[in-house]
């Protein structure tokens, strides 16, 4: 039996604004679409945190034996400067101030995405598709809603009327806002805009002569909105009805507002059954910001490189920090907090390496099993992972009192236990175990360091096709060595 089948989870959607129990749209199977980065600068630590947070609910599906169909994009195209439908491409921009094609651009950043997700563990989603490669997808979904009138085109531009769509829609129904107020809001439209109302978003937007980024319509050469193409890109890999849409917070209005008019007008029915949004995480209380210098890589936590830091922080260490807030609150790092995680970090790692020590018993005096389910309940409680991180702090309570012989297991009982910790600590929370990792680093080094000793042998006994032969395979695998006064030493 799959493990879902006895797990039942609840998870908070933010269009009822309450917790739901989940039911797959197909029985087994999850769908779940999550807004990728805009390629146009570094990742920093709270887009690191957004993405951590559907990593762990999308490692937490498969542990419960979903088959998982995880979209993450990648935005390289569309994603105006200040959210705005008037402006420059962020990408372009960039492109223009680095002298660059806009694509050296976007693969500069799509690597340092990618190698800054890797060393904080993430799994890569099922499909990345980017917003360049789906253009054709965007340009006959722009056909369909002008079919339906909700659309409509000016100087070479397609516009979302979102006043003409809240007549038989509500545009609001995610956010909570409401187009009225909306609307008495917003200052009247200048004359420069081709819009009907302030609120009309674009769809196609004619490219400026200088703009290089563009392809043909038919409208205007130009490039397609940013909210059309997660439009396009989740219902081409997920259908028009699917399970899940993530993001950041600051995603729910406008961008995930408009994706479900878009779909709505498009299909005539709400693409998604449960929209989830992750929180985002401060620095020293305050909101993170290149501008004001409060600010942090996530890169700089690995080297140590920056002044807010009192010294280098691992890749788990930060995971397990993030980990210790549920999704749905706001973080806030500072060092003192992240030095506290990594004294938590470092005691539940020896009490898991203590595990394979612990002997067994003829009778248990723990209940391992109400431990077990109390874990899986914060996780099937929309994800709790402070709560969960808890129930592992209370299994290296029971770990150190087995140790001293305080409580006892049965060999059956520690096997259950053990195999829970360590699925909860790995392959839920993704966390590493580090001190493995070290001892694996000492051990490669005793090879090659005795390695070393065979060749100095070798060359001893001028037997120099094995000296030279032991040096040349090292190199083969990517191991220097470099001889000096002081002996051999070696580098990887
Ligand atoms: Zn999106």
């Amino acid at each position: 039996m799959p493990l879902y089948t006895s797990q039942p989870l609840k998870i908070y959607n933010s269009l009822s604004g309450e917790k739901e129990n989940f039911n797959p749209i197909h029985e087994g199977n999850v769908g779940m679409y999550v807004c990728g980065p805009t390629v146009y600068s570094n990742v920093h630590l709270g887009n690191v945190r957004t993405f951590m947070s559907f990593d762990v609910i999308f490692r937490y599906f498969l542990h419960l034996d979903y088959k998982v169909r995880y979209v993450r994009n990648i935005t390289d195209v569309g994603h105006i400067v200040d959210d705005v439908d008037e402006g420059e491409d962020k990408i372009a921009k960039k492109a223009r101030l680095e002298q660059l094609e806009p694509m050296e651009v976007v693969q500069r950043y799509t690597v340092d995405f990618h190698d800054i997700l890797k060393s904080f563990n993430f799994l890569p989603p099922s499909i990345e598709p980017t917003a360049t490669g789906h253009i054709i997808e965007q340009i006959e979904i722009i056909k369909k809603i002008m079919d339906t009138g909700i659309g409509y085109e000016a100087n070479g531009s397609v516009y979302f009327d979102v006043v003409k769509y809240n007549e038989t829609n509500n545009y609001g129904v995610l956010s909570g806002r409401n187009i009225e107020d909306m609307l008495a809001n917003t200052r009247d439209l200048d004359g420069q805009s081709d819009k009907r109302n302030p609120q009309d978003f674009a769809l196609w937007k004619k490219a400026e002569p200088q703009h290089i980024m563009r392809w043909p319509s038919p409208w205007s050469d130009g490039f397609p909105g940013w909210h059309l193409e997660c439009t396009a890109m989740s219902t081409k890999y997920l259908g028009n009805h699917f399970d899940i849409h993530g993001g950041g917070m600051d995603l729910k209005f406008p961008h995930h507002e408009c994706e479900i008019a878009q779909n709505e007008a498009c299909t005539g029915q709400s693409p998604v059954n449960y929209w989830m949004h992750a929180n985002m995480l401060t620095l020293n209380g305050k909101k993170m910001a290149k501008s004001t210098g409060n600010n942090i890589l996530p890169g700089e936590i690995l080297s140590g490189d920056n002044t807010i830091l009192s010294k280098a922080f691992s890749a788990s260490v930060t995971r397990f920090f993030m980990l210790q807030a549920h999704y749905r609150s706001i973080l806030d790092f500072s060092d003192d907090a992240i030095v506290a995680a990594e004294k938590g970090y470092k005691r539940l790692m020896e009490a898991v390496d203590a595990l394979p020590t612990i002997q067994a018993s003829n009778t248990s005096s723990i209940d391992i099993a109400s431990w077990k389910q109390l874990s899986y309940d914060a996780m099937n409680d929309d994800f709790n992972t402070p709560i969960l991180i808890a129930q592992l702090f209370e299994a290296v309570r029971y770990i150190n009192l087995l140790k001293e012989g305080k409580e006892t297991l049965t060999s059956e009982d520690l096997k259950t236990f053990a195999a829970a910790i360590n699925a909860f600590v790995f392959d839920v929370l993704g966390l590493s175990d580090e001190k493995a990792t070290d001892s694996n680093n000492d051990k490669l080094e005793g090879v090659v360091n005795m390695l070393i000793g065979m060749r100095n042998q070798a060359r001893a006994d001028k037997n120099f096709a094995l000296s030279d032969q032991i040096r040349d395979q090292l190199i083969a695998l990517g191991i220097q060595l470099k001889d000096g006064k002081e002996g051999t030493s070696f580098s990887i």
